[in-house]
Protein backbone atom coordinates (compact mmCIF):
# COMPACT_ATOMS: atom_id res chain seq x y z
CA UNK A 1 0.00 0.00 0.00
CA UNK A 2 2.73 2.41 0.72
CA UNK A 3 4.30 1.94 -2.86
CA UNK A 4 0.93 2.43 -4.40
CA UNK A 5 0.53 5.41 -2.20
CA UNK A 6 4.18 6.92 -3.53
CA UNK A 7 2.73 5.86 -7.49
CA UNK A 8 -0.40 7.94 -7.00
CA UNK A 9 1.66 11.23 -5.36
CA UNK A 10 4.03 11.00 -7.92
CA UNK A 11 1.64 10.79 -10.90
CA UNK A 12 -0.58 13.34 -9.25
CA UNK A 13 2.43 15.40 -9.07
CA UNK A 14 3.69 15.51 -12.31
CA UNK A 15 0.11 16.00 -14.28
CA UNK A 16 -0.75 18.07 -11.21
CA UNK A 17 -4.88 18.09 -11.70
CA UNK A 18 -4.56 18.93 -15.69
CA UNK A 19 -5.91 15.08 -16.27
CA UNK A 20 -8.61 13.50 -14.69
CA UNK A 21 -6.72 10.69 -12.61
CA UNK A 22 -8.13 7.13 -11.56
CA UNK A 23 -6.81 3.99 -9.53
CA UNK A 24 -7.97 0.44 -9.75
CA UNK A 25 -7.16 -1.94 -7.67
CA UNK A 26 -8.97 -5.27 -9.35
CA UNK A 27 -10.77 -6.44 -6.29
CA UNK A 28 -7.41 -6.99 -4.32
CA UNK A 29 -8.25 -5.17 -1.29
CA UNK A 30 -10.21 -6.20 1.68
CA UNK A 31 -12.94 -4.23 3.13
CA UNK A 32 -10.40 -2.47 5.83
CA UNK A 33 -7.78 -1.53 3.58
CA UNK A 34 -10.12 -0.22 0.75
CA UNK A 35 -11.37 2.39 3.40
CA UNK A 36 -7.70 3.04 4.70
CA UNK A 37 -6.78 3.59 1.13
CA UNK A 38 -9.97 5.51 0.37
CA UNK A 39 -9.48 7.86 3.27
CA UNK A 40 -5.65 8.20 2.37
CA UNK A 41 -6.60 9.08 -1.51
CA UNK A 42 -9.06 11.69 -0.83
CA UNK A 43 -6.31 14.70 -0.99
CA UNK A 44 -6.11 13.92 -4.99
CA UNK A 45 -9.36 13.96 -5.67
CA UNK A 46 -9.17 11.11 -7.78
CA UNK A 47 -12.35 10.61 -10.25
CA UNK A 48 -12.98 7.68 -9.17
CA UNK A 49 -11.18 4.24 -7.36
CA UNK A 50 -12.21 1.39 -9.62
CA UNK A 51 -12.85 -2.21 -7.94
CA UNK A 52 -11.72 -1.59 -4.77
CA UNK A 53 -13.36 -4.93 -3.08
CA UNK A 54 -14.16 -8.08 -4.78
CA UNK A 55 -17.28 -7.41 -7.55
CA UNK A 56 -19.56 -9.31 -5.54
CA UNK A 57 -19.45 -7.31 -2.22
CA UNK A 58 -22.55 -4.96 -2.85
CA UNK A 59 -22.16 -3.97 0.72
CA UNK A 60 -18.71 -3.27 1.47
CA UNK A 61 -19.13 -0.65 -1.80
CA UNK A 62 -21.87 0.69 -0.30
CA UNK A 63 -20.04 1.20 2.96
CA UNK A 64 -16.94 3.13 1.01
CA UNK A 65 -19.66 4.52 -1.13
CA UNK A 66 -21.14 6.63 2.00
CA UNK A 67 -17.87 7.38 3.85
CA UNK A 68 -15.22 8.45 0.66
CA UNK A 69 -15.61 11.51 -0.76
CA UNK A 70 -13.66 9.87 -3.90
CA UNK A 71 -16.31 8.44 -6.43
CA UNK A 72 -16.83 4.31 -6.09
CA UNK A 73 -16.59 2.43 -9.46
CA UNK A 74 -17.32 -1.30 -10.18
CA UNK A 75 -19.57 -3.36 -11.93
CA UNK A 76 -17.03 -4.87 -14.79
CA UNK A 77 -17.37 -8.31 -13.38
CA UNK A 78 -20.87 -8.82 -13.51
CA UNK A 79 -22.61 -11.32 -15.70
CA UNK A 80 -26.48 -9.93 -15.54
CA UNK A 81 -28.71 -7.35 -15.01
CA UNK A 82 -29.94 -8.51 -11.57
CA UNK A 83 -26.23 -8.45 -10.49
CA UNK A 84 -25.76 -4.71 -11.52
CA UNK A 85 -29.08 -3.72 -9.92
CA UNK A 86 -28.57 -5.52 -6.28
CA UNK A 87 -25.03 -2.68 -7.01
CA UNK A 88 -27.74 0.30 -8.21
CA UNK A 89 -30.25 -0.36 -5.36
CA UNK A 90 -27.85 -0.44 -2.54
CA UNK A 91 -26.01 2.79 -3.62
CA UNK A 92 -22.89 1.01 -3.62
CA UNK A 93 -21.08 3.06 -6.92
CA UNK A 94 -21.16 6.82 -8.15
CA UNK A 95 -20.13 4.99 -11.48
CA UNK A 96 -21.64 2.14 -12.59
CA UNK A 97 -19.40 -0.08 -15.25
CA UNK A 98 -21.69 -2.51 -16.78
CA UNK A 99 -19.81 -4.98 -19.79
CA UNK A 100 -22.10 -5.21 -23.36
CA UNK A 101 -21.03 -8.64 -24.43
CA UNK A 102 -20.38 -9.47 -20.42
CA UNK A 103 -24.34 -8.95 -19.23
CA UNK A 104 -25.98 -10.43 -22.21
CA UNK A 105 -25.75 -7.59 -24.95
CA UNK A 106 -27.18 -4.17 -25.81
CA UNK A 107 -30.93 -5.04 -24.61
CA UNK A 108 -29.53 -5.68 -21.35
CA UNK A 109 -27.25 -2.81 -21.40
CA UNK A 110 -29.89 -0.46 -21.92
CA UNK A 111 -32.08 -1.93 -18.67
CA UNK A 112 -28.64 -1.37 -16.77
CA UNK A 113 -28.76 2.36 -17.81
CA UNK A 114 -32.34 2.79 -17.20
CA UNK A 115 -32.11 2.29 -13.44
CA UNK A 116 -28.81 3.98 -13.37
CA UNK A 117 -30.15 7.34 -14.58
CA UNK A 118 -32.79 6.56 -12.28
CA UNK A 119 -30.60 7.13 -9.36
CA UNK A 120 -28.27 9.44 -10.86
CA UNK A 121 -25.19 7.26 -11.44
CA UNK A 122 -22.31 8.07 -13.98
CA UNK A 123 -21.38 5.46 -16.42
CA UNK A 124 -18.60 4.27 -17.41
CA UNK A 125 -18.80 1.37 -19.49
CA UNK A 126 -15.83 -1.87 -19.60
CA UNK A 127 -14.00 -2.41 -22.55
CA UNK A 128 -15.33 -2.86 -26.05
CA UNK A 129 -15.46 0.46 -26.98
CA UNK A 130 -16.68 -0.21 -30.55
CA UNK A 131 -20.33 -1.19 -28.99
CA UNK A 132 -19.93 0.68 -25.50
CA UNK A 133 -19.16 4.53 -27.79
CA UNK A 134 -22.50 4.05 -28.94
CA UNK A 135 -24.59 3.10 -25.92
CA UNK A 136 -22.62 5.87 -23.65
CA UNK A 137 -23.29 8.41 -26.18
CA UNK A 138 -26.95 7.65 -25.84
CA UNK A 139 -27.17 8.17 -21.42
CA UNK A 140 -28.26 11.12 -19.83
CA UNK A 141 -25.13 12.43 -18.10
CA UNK A 142 -21.79 12.63 -19.81
CA UNK A 143 -20.12 9.12 -19.75
CA UNK A 144 -16.60 7.94 -19.61
CA UNK A 145 -15.55 5.75 -22.57
CA UNK A 146 -12.25 3.39 -22.09
CA UNK A 147 -9.87 3.21 -24.65
CA UNK A 148 -8.46 -0.03 -25.50
CA UNK A 149 -6.99 -1.05 -29.03
CA UNK A 150 -6.58 -4.69 -28.40
CA UNK A 151 -10.08 -5.25 -30.69
CA UNK A 152 -8.25 -3.49 -33.45
CA UNK A 153 -7.57 -6.08 -35.76
CA UNK A 154 -11.37 -7.26 -35.77
CA UNK A 155 -12.03 -4.07 -37.78
CA UNK A 156 -11.65 -2.38 -40.68
CA UNK A 157 -12.47 0.90 -39.08
CA UNK A 158 -10.54 2.96 -36.21
CA UNK A 159 -12.74 4.96 -33.70
CA UNK A 160 -11.68 8.84 -34.15
CA UNK A 161 -10.11 10.65 -31.01
CA UNK A 162 -10.42 14.44 -30.53
CA UNK A 163 -9.04 16.63 -27.01
CA UNK A 164 -9.46 13.13 -25.41
CA UNK A 165 -13.36 12.95 -27.06
CA UNK A 166 -14.20 9.85 -28.86
CA UNK A 167 -16.41 10.79 -31.96
CA UNK A 168 -19.72 8.61 -32.48
CA UNK A 169 -19.14 7.43 -36.16
CA UNK A 170 -21.78 8.29 -38.29
CA UNK A 171 -21.49 5.19 -40.77
CA UNK A 172 -24.32 2.89 -40.25
CA UNK A 173 -24.99 0.45 -37.39
CA UNK A 174 -21.84 0.41 -35.09
CA UNK A 175 -20.00 1.70 -37.39
CA UNK A 176 -17.83 -0.88 -37.47
CA UNK A 177 -17.10 -4.03 -40.49
CA UNK A 178 -15.07 -7.21 -39.80
CA UNK A 179 -11.72 -7.33 -41.26
CA UNK A 180 -10.41 -9.69 -43.52
CA UNK A 181 -8.32 -11.23 -40.76
CA UNK A 182 -11.27 -11.77 -38.38
CA UNK A 183 -13.31 -13.50 -41.17
CA UNK A 184 -10.52 -15.60 -41.83
CA UNK A 185 -10.28 -16.31 -37.97
CA UNK A 186 -13.81 -17.40 -38.14
CA UNK A 187 -13.73 -20.00 -41.41
CA UNK A 188 -10.85 -21.29 -39.77
CA UNK A 189 -12.24 -22.02 -36.63
CA UNK A 190 -15.94 -22.75 -36.90
CA UNK A 191 -17.00 -26.09 -38.38
CA UNK A 192 -21.17 -26.49 -39.03
CA UNK A 193 -22.87 -29.70 -39.68
CA UNK A 194 -19.91 -31.72 -39.20
CA UNK A 195 -20.89 -35.37 -37.92
CA UNK A 196 -19.20 -37.10 -35.37
MG1 LIG B 1 -11.45 -2.08 -14.84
Amino acid sequence: MAVDLKRVAAVHEKIGGRAAMMVDANQQWDRPSAMRFGRLMEPYHLTWIEEPLDAYDVEGHAALAAQLDTPIATGEMLASVLEHIALIQNNSVDFIQPDAPRVGGITQFLKICALAEAKKLQLAPHFAMEIHLHLAAAYELEPWVEHFDWLDPLFNERLEIRNGRMIVPQRPGLGITLSEQAAHWTRGTAEFGKRP
